[in-house]
């Protein structure tokens, strides 16, 4: 990763000028420390002391019957109720494995599905294929190929992908990081496997229609209650075989997942929890009010200034009921898919960081040939945002001169 928060920039112009240099704002990453206001006000109900003597062993403490043997019962309860009071994934009669951030239960699902043929048993044949379609979340061709598996191997864009009749597995992001979409799989092959990654499926980034009931569903809570570093994600999955495979995964690679991030995690949810129902964090309020109202108010804000300098646009998202707000609503993702306008600007990577000085993803990251496009964080502190708003409506649509 880059370097986190604000950093000095060199400073690049003639000193005798005695400008001040712009400071380097970074929004590459998507750090979901927008949320740490939230946490603030929290207090009690989601803090959690571990005495020195807790979580020695290897086991958990209890596991009630998961098939994944180093899954903390206490966290996968809370990630039922959860899940039941948002309305936004089917937890009943389904398998959950605990990971180190969805990052590696996405390695365990292409693990657990690429050894596995059709019928169920284990595979040798060929690596399968991995696509998702274009833009895809950019790390999913550095993640599938890294380790140059003999099981699997990273194939592109799932709109371009040639069906020979032999199974694959298409990564469906909903909602899409980078662009905000809401995603079906495009490849129409009866022989694929799908992972299903849903980490922005929550009521703050977009409206929750119905809950999602797919084969493999990988979610986090980095971006669901901005714990990025508690490093814990969940998979809900339907099949037994795939659990077993994918729980193996970690085990071989971890021998587990971190305990006290689980029950930090479990606390958190808790709290999450509680405060949709109202019954403790009154100070902070219901948890994903707090994180509608910011994203509403960052996503008006962003879009004033790009309709006010036509230099940016950005993606318009449909209109849809949400079961979790009772009300019908758009999306607003946790980053801007920013297209450049600039008739003499081909690449707004380097217009943004050459000279605003933000530093965001550019489109080809994301499998876009082009380098029109950018990717930038919506969810970092407000006084990064505020900065990002400043710069952008800085620069004028007749020329790429700063104002
Ligand atoms: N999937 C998507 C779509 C993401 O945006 C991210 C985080 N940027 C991840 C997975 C990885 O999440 P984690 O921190 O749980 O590994």
């Amino acid at each position: 990763p880059r370097p986190a928060n604000v950093v000095s920039a060199e400073k690049k112009e003639d000193s005798t000028k005695k400008q001040q240099p712009l400071e380097t704002i970074n929004l590459d990453q998507g750090d979901p420390t927008m949320f740490v206001e939230y946490w603030k006000k929290a207090g009690e109900k989601s803090s959690i002391v571990i005495p020195g003597w807790q979580n020695l062993s290897y086991f958990p403490n209890i596991n009630g019957g998961n098939i994944c043997w180093f899954l903390e019962k206490e966290f996968s309860d809370e990630i039922k109720k959860l899940h039941e009071l948002v309305g936004n994934a089917i937890t009943k009669d389904r398998y959950i494995v605990v990971g180190t951030g969805s990052t590696q239960l996405y390695q365990a699902s292409l693990f657990a599905l690429a050894s596995t043929d059709d019928t169920g048993n284990d595979s040798s044949s060929r690596p399968m294929d991995v696509v998702s379609a274009v833009p895809y979340y950019s790390s999913y061709p550095a993640v599938t190929d890294f380790l140059k598996s003999g099981l699997y191997k990273w194939s592109g864009d799932a709109c371009k992908f040639d069906d020979k009749n032999e199974p694959y597995i298409e990564v469906v992001c909903s909602p899409n990081n980078p662009d905000g979409h809401t995603m079906t799989p495009v490849v129409n092959g009866n022989r694929g496997k799908l992972i299903h990654d849903l980490a922005y499926y929550w009521p703050q980034y977009t409206p929750i229609p119905k809950p999602a009931d797919h084969d493999i569903m990988l979610f986090t809570v980095s971006k669901s209650t901005g714990h990025a570093g508690t490093r814990l994600g969940w998979a809900i999955v339907k099949d037994e075989k795939i659990a077993r495979k994918m729980t193996k995964f970690i085990e071989l690679s971890t021998i587990g997942v971190s305990k006290d991030s689980q029950y930090r995690a479990a606390t958190i949810m808790r709290a999450v929890t509680e405060s949709a129902q109202s019954i403790s964090l009154q100070l902070a309020g219901n948890f994903f009010d707090f994180g509608r109202k910011t994203m509403v108010d960052r996503w008006e804000r962003l879009r004033k200034v790009a309709s006010e300098n036509g230099a940016f646009s950005l993606p318009k998202y449909s209109k849809r009921y949400c079961n979790y707000f009772g009300e019908i609503r758009e999306a607003h993702p946790g980053f801007a898919w920013l297209k450049c306008n600039l008739e003499n600007v081909e690449d707004c990577e380097s217009l943004l960081e050459g000279k605003l000085k933000i530093l965001v993803r550019g489109g080809k990251n994301f499998g876009m040939d082009y380098k029109k496009y950018v990717r930038v964080s919506l969810i970092d502190q407000e006084d990064k945002f505020q900065m990002l708003l400043d710069r952008l409506s800085s620069v004028s649509s007749s020329s790429t001169k700063i104002k």
